[in-house]
């Protein structure tokens, strides 16, 4: 690392005492380059073994990576915790403007410890740290009023994020997401209701400096190459006009889109909320994270008319992508595009994981479509496929928990099938409700084997396409290729790139990046750490009460057919094998 690079400094923040201090930590950044790389070591470090994720004790660690503000889209934050979905690994990335932010600031990565004990906010602005009070702000429902109302009490120079929570995390719902300058999230694995057990409503962070580079004209010719592959590249085009929602009807067409809590992955009406579709109809604006030329950020402007002034329209901006298109949109049986957009907007107020959300509503609706549960246990919500407006009201309840159903939908479908039944068609992994793949195996066992139980950890639906034109593929094959996908992400979110980015920050790319930041690493050197944090992530997760042993398989996915046919149990259970020897034998 270059002498003077701020990258180095580590903020710990004590919520208990109200007190701050900053380490030089050029020990892990020179070995593990930042983002998830330091995270997760500063994560062994500072939680304690068995430690209650609700607890003071269970740490926030934030950090960014070396390119971030030098080169476009290494614009992530990766935060890192214990989950309090899961019990073991919390990870979860999200852009915006957090991670510029954060390096202007003079940091590579902030821990926060202890808990407050009234409602409170940090605003830290460069050196400086203020603990405010935020009696005013707890409760306030949309996460955009919490953002005005801070930005309006802390003028700051700069670059700044305001990272906070809504009604969900002050209450605690372990798939509570933290939201960023609005339209961003930190969305699954339960940062929220971290935030909510430290009382802390939101952490705003400014700061403004110029950053050092070994050399500033290749610097400035690697910048230009990058940029222009970011703004040529047909891929990013394509981000950029339709986003990621472009997927939708590819996905259904192969039948990879899960439909109605999986019982089909084709939908008879995906046209009606495909990406294309929703960009005629209201495709409000474009938004792109700090420091990135592609803008994949797509807003809806729903115009609707209030019920007492026919003449008189409200007008709503609302995010939408592809993985909330599946989970508010296939996954009900929903193609109402006002409807759909109008439960995201709520999810969104509530400060939720929408991904999480739109699960746990699927599985409650067949659970009630079936009749093993009825309207005493909904409170009178008739729970039926596409019908928004008795998804906006089972929303509202699974916040206010007015009957036991509702407390434990709140605590995702792992824990709500474990008391009411339907666990075949509880479509969870690892604890964590599923992303929109049903493509073939190897997205399934990407879910299961994935560190986060994310389809981003190892990509398993990009290798269900190899599995579409190779058949023969066997199944310690297509675990070995999802595994070593998954440890060189360990490098691009160490780095904090957008894993949208990957094909354009190849080993060279990077190799040269890193040497105009001052670290000299080969492609080898890099395979290796990526190996060595994946193996740390298992070993937290392990070490918290993982076990490949006790991951269940959602029955479903063997009853429906995939892009690529019916799925083979036997399959799944070697690819599975597969892995856990794998990972074990470098876990030790
Ligand atoms: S491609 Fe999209 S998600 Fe990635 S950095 Fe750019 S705007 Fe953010």
């Amino acid at each position: 690392m270059i002498k003077n690079d701020t990258l180095r400094n580590v903020l710990y923040v004590d919520l208990t005492r109200k007190s701050f201090h900053t380490e030089d930590r050029s020990d892990l950044f020179d070995k593990y380059l930042g983002g998830s790389g330091v995270a997760i070591k500063l994560l062994e470090e500072e939680c304690p073994q068995g430690a209650d994720p609700l607890g003071p004790e269970n740490p926030i660690i934030m950090a960014v990576g070396p390119l971030t503000s030098l080169y476009p889209l290494a614009s992530k934050t990766v935060a890192m915790f214990k989950s309090p979905h899961t019990g073991n690994l919390g990870e979860s990335h999200a852009g915006g403007r957090s991670a510029v932010s954060i390096r202007m600031a003079g940091y590579g990565a902030i821990v926060i410890k202890g808990a407050s004990e009234r409602p409170c906010y940090i605003s830290i602005s460069g050196n400086k740290v203020y603990f405010r009070d935020a009696s005013t702000l707890w409760g306030m429902g949309k996460s955009e009023n919490v953002g005005k109302v801070i930005r309006a009490n802390e003028p700051s120079s700069g670059l700044r994020t305001i990272m906070r929570i809504g009604i969900a995390g002050e209450k605690l719902i372990p798939y509570a997401c933290v939201t960023t300058e609005t339209y961003r999230h930190f969305g699954r694995l339960g940062l929220g209701a971290v935030f909510g057990s430290k009382k802390l409503k939101a952490i705003a962070v400014a700061g403004k400096r110029s950053l050092p580079v070994v050399d500033k004209k290749q610097y400035g010719k690697l910048y230009e190459s990058i940029f222009s592959r970011a703004t040529e590249s047909p891929v990013m085009k394509k981000y950029h006009e339709i986003g990621t929602p472009v997927n939708v009807i590819p996905l259904n067409e192969s039948g990879g889109l899960p439909t109605r809590n999986l019982q089909s992955a084709r939908f008879e009406q995906a046209e009606m909320i495909s990406g294309e579709r929703i960009a005629q109809q209201c495709l409000g604006k474009r938004l792109a994270c700090a420091h990135c030329p592609v803008a994949c950020i797509h807003i809806a402007a729903l115009r609707e008319p209030y019920e007492d002034e026919p003449y008189f329209y409200k007008t709503s901006m609302i995010g939408y992508d592809y993985e909330l298109i599946f989970a508010c949109g296939s996954l009900l049986g929903g193609s109402d595009v006002s409807g759909m957009l109008t439960l995201l907007d709520s999810i969104e107020s509530y400060g939720l994981d929408s991904m999480s959300a739109g699960v746990v509503l699927a599985w409650a609706t067949e659970l009630f479509d079936k009749g093993v549960i009825s309207e005493r246990e909904t409170n009178g919500v008739r729970l039926r496929w596409g019908d928004y407006a008795s998804y906006l009201k089972a929303l509202q309840y699974i916040v206010e928990q007015p009957t036991d159903f509702y407390t434990a939908l709140s605590k995702g479908v792992d824990h709500a099938s474990a008391i009411y039944g339907g666990q075949e068609y509880a479509l969870a992994f690892g604890g964590n409700e599923m992303p929109g793949y049903h493509t073939g195996p190897a997205c399934h066992i990407g879910y299961l084997a994935g560190a986060r139980h994310s389809h981003l950890d190892g990509a398993g639906y990009a290798v269900d396409k190899k599995l579409m034109v190779n058949k023969a593929m066997t199944p310690e094959a297509v675990a070995a290729e999802v595994i070593a996908e998954e440890r060189w992400r360990q490098i691009l979110s160490s780095l904090v790139i957008c894993f949208f980015a990957r094909d354009l920050y190849t080993p060279e790319v990077i190799i040269e990046a890193l040497k105009l930041s001052g670290f000299d690493f080969n492609e080898d050197a890099l395979r290796k750490i990526g190996e060595e944090i994946h193996t740390e992530k298992f070993r937290f997760k392990i070490r918290e009460g993982f076990s490949f042993d006790a991951l269940r398989v959602p029955k479903r996915i063997f009853e429906t057919r995939s892009s690529v046919g019916m799925l083979d149990e036997q399959f799944i259970k070697t690819a599975m094998e597969y892995v856990k020897n794998e990972i074990l034998s470098k876990v030790g």
